[in-house]
């Protein structure tokens, strides 16, 4: 038996006793080591998410050792330690085989959930594409952030960013940060603006520019839309990342970003939201809007090798260390403000 995180309410976490897995063919069992808390599992606590029915187990940034290696493994055997994404494209479907992997018609079907727990099955198609040795080198914590990493590693496909760039990030979440930290590391000179004042200041530390502290309604569009116009002498933001999920993030985008610049809506507002947009603004200053979902094998391998050549440090989003017995409090921390990520150790 073994010890397992389930969400049965929103807001209420229970850890549950539940049989430890088995490896089957191809599949490989990992002893959970790290697990990060995430945006789509704090939205879930709050108020349920449809494609996680409750009671359910979830937490799907994760990295661990090897428990059991099933028949057919052969890139992985027990002891290793390792780090996975919690899913893979089936490489057969229309969009697989359009290289769209990230829009696979099974890769949410068959994604894993339940990293918040002492053990973790992980199965053939992830072992296969998407899981990968974690270096030494790398802590469990950061290891995990291999997921996210991914996520941002899509988007700068679509993003097209250039060293000396001038990029607004909108949001101060864990995506928010982390796109700070890459595009720092690539040489662009970044601005974050977001609700939470001790984010802007990590903003900060981590590189940014300028982090400014905004309510993100609609009065503060013009506030942005000044910061921005002072920072790079009327012109406009060469980039502009949504990282808010809210319709307010997507205007503030829009009314940032230069002429011929591109918008990234990386956040995903609740269905059915509409955008009132200025067709001129689109057309006759021909702005690219792009908005990148999940995330390609090869994104994923792209994070592994950034995280495994330390070009980037993922560690300062790690607000704390907490055992599993406190993972409804962590999400309570978050729900408060409190924290970016949390790592939790089972
Ligand atoms: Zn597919
Ligand atoms: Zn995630």
């Amino acid at each position: 038996m073994m010890q397992a995180g389930y969400l049965v309410a929103p807001g209420r976490v229970e850890l549950r006793s539940v049989p430890a897995p088995q490896a089957g063919a191809g599949e490989v069992v990992l002893r959970i080591r790290a697990a990060l808390t995430d945006g789509t599992d704090l939205k879930a606590f709050r108020r349920g998410h449809p494609q996680m029915p409750m009671p359910t187990r979830f937490g799907h940034e994760f990295s661990g050792d090897v428990l059991d290696a099933g028949a057919g493994v052969t890139r992985f055997k027990a002891g290793d330690a390792v780090m996975a994404v919690h899913s893979a494209p089936c490489g057969e479907c229309y969009w697989c085989r359009a290289e769209q992997e990230n829009l696979c018609e099974r890769v949410m079907e068959t994604k894993i959930l339940g990293a918040y727990a002492e053990q973790l099955l992980v199965p053939a198609h992830i072992v296969e594409r998407n899981a990968f040795v974690k270096p030494p080198s790398l802590s469990y914590e950061a290891a995990a952030c291999l997921e996210p990493l991914a996520c941002v590693v899509h988007n700068l496909s679509l993003l097209r960013p250039r060293s000396g760039d001038l990029a607004l990030i909108i949001g101060t979440g864990g995506f928010g940060l982390l796109h700070a930290i890459v595009l720092r590391a690539l040489g662009l000179r970044v601005a974050v603006i977001g609700r939470n004042a001790e984010r802007t200041a990590l903003a900060k530390a981590l590189g940014a520019e300028w982090g400014k502290e905004m309510a993100l309604d609609p009065q503060s569009i013009g506030e942005a839309r000044a910061l921005i116009s002072e920072i790079s002498g009327g012109r406009g933001a060469d980039r502009a990342i949504e990282c808010t999920g809210a319709v307010n993030g997507w205007l503030a985008a829009l009314a940032t970003v230069r002429r011929g610049g591109i918008v990234s809506l990386f956040g995903g507002p609740p269905p059915g939201s509409t955008v009132p947009v200025d067709t001129s603004r689109i057309h006759y200053d021909q702005i690219e809007l792009v908005s990148p979902f999940h995330f390609r094998p090869q994104d994923v391998r792209r994070a592994y090798q950034l995280l495994a050549e330390g070009s980037i440090d993922v560690e300062p989003l790690i607000s704390a260390r907490v055992p599993l017995a406190q993972l409804g409090d962590a999400f309570v921390r978050l729900e408060h403000g409190e924290g970016v990520k949390f790592a939790v150790i089972p």
